[in-house]
């Protein structure tokens, strides 16, 4: 399951998360953080619900020659998956959820989540003001077709497989827990 505690983060980031919350409530805006931790057989199956058969398959074949093996098979072991709208492009590994380095929130407005911009411009304005101040990366900047608004990460680039190579990516999860390695 997906953790929504500020717990499961690497402490810069819980520190991070702490602080944006702090300033949004100042501003008189408050703010759910309902994603932290999305663990890679999470994410696979949000991939595999996410896109259709071939995009998969090309997907693992791309990771499996880039020495990203134990992440395609992740792919692969959680099996078929009923397709709906796309909710992710991000294949496991691909988004910082599964370092502990990326956190969602949404802001409510009385106890109600404001899903879209439009519908509590203040309220998404204040959130993204405060991810500025605390040095973290909005979703909300990302070019992609569709915004990421409720997504705000550590470090820069979208996609840790294209900052590291397979040994590192291997050796983060691994040290952090997250990664189940038979080898
Ligand atoms: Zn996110």
């Amino acid at each position: 399951m997906a953790s929504r505690s500020i717990t499961s983060l690497v402490p810069e980031m819980e520190e991070k998360a702490k602080r944006v919350k702090e300033y949004c409530k100042d501003k008189g805006v408050v703010i759910l953080i309902y994603c932290t931790m999305r663990p890679l057989e999470e994410q696979a199956v949000l991939f595999r619900k996410s896109h259709d058969w071939k995009f998969i398959e090309n997907k693992i074949i791309k990771l499996e020659s880039r020495g990203f093996k134990f992440l395609a098979d992740i792919i692969k072991n959680v099996g078929p998956q009923k397709q709906i709208k796309p909710v992710t492009n991000a294949a496991p590994g691909e988004s910082f959820h599964a370092y502990g380095e990326a956190f969602d929130a949404v802001p409510l407005l009385s106890g109600k989540p404001m899903w879209k911009y439009n519908d509590y411009k203040i309220g998404w304005d204040t959130y993204a003001e405060a991810l500025k101040e605390n040095d973290l990366i909005w979703g909300g900047n990302f070019q992609k077709k569709f915004k990421d608004l409720p997504h705000a990460q550590l470090r820069v680039g979208s996609n840790p497989l294209k900052l590291y190579p397979s040994e590192v990516i291997k050796a983060i999860l691994t040290e952090n827990g997250l990664l189940n390695g038979d080898d």
